[in-house]
């Protein structure tokens, strides 16, 4: 039923939901916690400076409400708690003023500031909570739609419709509860027990789909017949030749495997797995020549505008001697102009097409899509992926990542794929020298960075990562940026780029970084991923214990581009000991390992959400041993044939291998 239709939800609710993907109750209904609350009554007695506390008493002043600007409020009020007398301070409520009267009684949540005899409330309750503890369930907010309204919208649904996919004997044999409870109880668990059962269930049938997905396409892949080219190997070796640079070992036998791939009648469906800076590019625009030669169309998909945008230049530039008409389609081009791009695209008067997500849209229909390159791969769900597989007829595939996997999970994973590994950088790297600051150091930092400026080198400056916030992101972008401008404003020309910004104006910004004045640029995130400025020689990264080591791996890659000494400074008052793993390594291989010991999976695939091994539930490395078993499992029921008994997982089976 479509999430308009529940009750509490109005039309502008209805657009938020709906713009994150939530369409149907269905949907909502599988937007677990990410946490929960257990709420019992504080003892005032036993609680230090900070503690969380949860407490009954009686309102004994009215409240005054101060209002900082339209939007941010303070109110606070006095309040009974029986032996104490406290002073409660609550942001943001200042609606609920004429509700707290003295002698109402109220439980509060929130944290107790025992030195100021303070308790700062995070939430008021005018129901008594039951005295028994509560297992309170926390969402992570949609899009301004707090955890409690989730929450209550979760209670308003009347009729739960589960689709239960676990076979009933697997059920059995791990003494599984039915879906419809677990469901329940994931929202509102009434002991740490029904929550256990809960998460078995849900996180077994999690991991038991994907395994089972995995697996299906890996026996369908064994006679997939793909397309039929005879490609002369020697004019693909003129073009390697007049590169300006001469391939590394690995690139070389990437290139010889995509060659024999792409030559034989089998489908090709590669990983090109390498670490940052590696040199996995040219591997693809060689794939791509090849695929051209071959009389196909060829696209290449990007997870940013800023890193699309790099790849045409980057194209268009390599093949300027060469009669290939290259184009770029991403979702913020005028409407005509995608109809335009489109209308080429199907007369095949585009040869390659490079882009974001849109190439993938509905309204693009390809003339003969013959190879199908999705940069940074890790940061594209399945389905996207498959989506574009399903535009041509059967293009082969090549997938390019920097994420590191380590072995065995990469085995599990990416079961049905070949990978290639790239493990030597090109030569003339100077290993980039990365050193560990705290704020109160600053001044060296800027120090250095006049060093590189003297140099007319080029340095990124990494402003904090908030997940939470674009507005946070800005104001941080915009401190750094005064910072920075008091320093060296005179010196130099300082750009700025964040997320909010219009796609053209961040090619301008970088554009200019790259070829122009634009000495130093301050970024938030928008530029981890595969950003290519040669004579960029310095990082700086502040709060760097905010990000993960493979984000930090990652953004690092960002310089030493060429032969030139390249630095990276992390700036951060904590968490000296996990970020001096990176002063000491900057093998990406290594980093994974530890990101992975220290932070489990979430981290170590990027954004949360968009990739493949995002489980709602399930933890890719705490639940690795239910992964194991879900993919025997699954394989099991894949061999003996019995899956056809099953209509609702070969329907699921069924929509995931066409599309492939
Ligand atoms: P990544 O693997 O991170 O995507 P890129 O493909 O962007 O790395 O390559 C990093 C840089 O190294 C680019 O500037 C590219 O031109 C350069 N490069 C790639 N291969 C070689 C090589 N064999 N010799 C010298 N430079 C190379
Ligand atoms: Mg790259």
């Amino acid at each position: 039923m479509d999430i308009g239709t529940l009750k509490g939800i109005g039309p502008k609710t209805e657009k938020i939901l709906k713009s994150n993907g939530i369409m149907t109750i269905k949907d909502l209904v599988s937007y677990y916690p990410f946490r929960y609350d257990v709420i019992k009554r504080s003892n005032i007695d036993e609680l230090l400076q900070d503690d969380k506390i949860i407490i009954d008493g009686i309102v004994e002043s009215k409240p005054s409400v101060f209002f900082f600007n339209k939007k941010m409020n303070k109110m606070s009020f006095k309040f009974n708690i029986g032996n104490y007398l406290m002073n409660v301070v609550i942001f943001n409520r200042g609606f609920l003023k004429s509700k707290i009267n003295p002698g109402v009684t109220l439980t509060l949540i929130g944290k107790f500031d025992k030195i100021h005899n303070t308790i700062v409330a995070s939430d008021i309750r005018f129901s008594k909570l039951p005295n028994i503890p509560v297992i309170e369930p926390i969402y992570h907010q949609i899009g301004g739609i707090s955890s409690n309204q989730i929450r209550g919208y979760i209670n308003n649904i009347e009729t739960l419709e589960v689709e239960e996919y676990v076979p009933e004997y697997l059920k059995e044999k791990y003494k599984l509860i039915e879906k419809k409870e677990a469901v329940i109880n994931i929202h509102n668990p009434k002991s740490e027990l029904d929550l256990r059962k809960s998460m078995a269930y849900l996180k077994y049938e999690e991991l038991f789909l994907f395994m089972l997905k995995m697996n299906s396409l890996k026996k369908n892949k064994k006679n997939k017949i793909g397309l039929k080219r005879e490609v002369d190997k020697s004019l693909v070796m003129e073009f390697i030749d007049k590169l300006p640079f001469k391939l590394t070992t690995d690139q070389m036998s990437a290139v010889d495997k995509i060659f024999e791939d792409l030559n034989s009648p089998n489908r090709m469906n590669r990983l090109v797995q390498g670490d940052v800076g590696s040199g996995k590019t040219i591997v693809a625009i060689i794939a791509l020549y090849i695929n051209y030669l071959s009389g196909y169309q060829g696209a290449l998909m990007a997870p940013t505008e800023v890193l699309a945008h790099q790849h045409l230049l980057n194209l268009k530039n390599i093949f300027k001697n060469y009669n290939i008409n290259i184009e770029l389609l991403t979702g913020s081009l005028k409407v005509s102009e995608k109809k335009t791009i489109y209308k080429r695209l199907e007369k095949k008067q585009i040869d390659i097409i490079i882009g974001t997500h849109a190439l993938i849209s509905e309204d693009v229909n390809y003339n003969n899509l013959g190879l199908v390159i999705t940069d940074e791969q890790h940061r594209f769900g399945v389905n996207q992926r498959s989506n574009l597989k399903n535009k041509g007829i059967t293009p082969d595939i090549l997938y390019l990542s920097a994420t590191p996997i380590p072995r065995t999970y990469a085995l599990t994973i990416y079961g049905d794929m070949d990978v290639s590994s790239i493990k030597t950088m090109p030569s003339g790297r100077k290993e980039i020298i990365t050193s560990l600051k705290s704020n109160n150091d600053i001044k060296d930092v800027l120090e250095l960075m006049y060093q590189e400026i003297k140099e007319k080198h080029k340095i990124y400056v990494i402003a904090p990562l908030i997940e939470e916030s674009d507005k946070i992101d800005l104001e941080n972008v915009n401190k750094l940026e005064e910072k920075m401008i008091s320093a060296f404003g005179k010196v130099c020309k300082i750009g700025v780029m964040h997320g909010k910004m219009e796609k053209n104006e961040k090619d301008k910004v970088m554009e200019e970084f790259k070829n122009g004045d634009i000495t130093i640029l301050i970024s938030t995130t928008v530029i981890e991923v595969g950003v290519d400025v040669k004579n960029a020689t310095m990082m700086v990264i502040f709060d760097a214990y905010r990000f993960g080591l493979s984000q930090l791996h990652q953004l690092r890659g960002r310089v030493g581009r060429n032969d030139l000494q390249s630095y990276c400074v992390l700036i951060s008052d904590r968490e000296a000991e996990r970020l001096n793993i990176m002063t000491q390594t900057t093998d990406g291989f290594k980093i994974s390992e530890e990101d992975f010991k220290l932070r489990g999976s979430g981290d170590l695939f990027g954004v949360r959400q968009s990739g493949d091994m995002n489980f709602r539930l399930a933890d890719f490395k705490k639940d690795f041993n239910i992964l194991l078993r879900a993919k025997e499992d699954s394989n099991e029921l894949l061999e003996s044939g019995n899956i056809n008994n099953y209509s609702n997982l070969m329907t699921l089976l069924n929509s995931a291998v066409n599309l492939d």
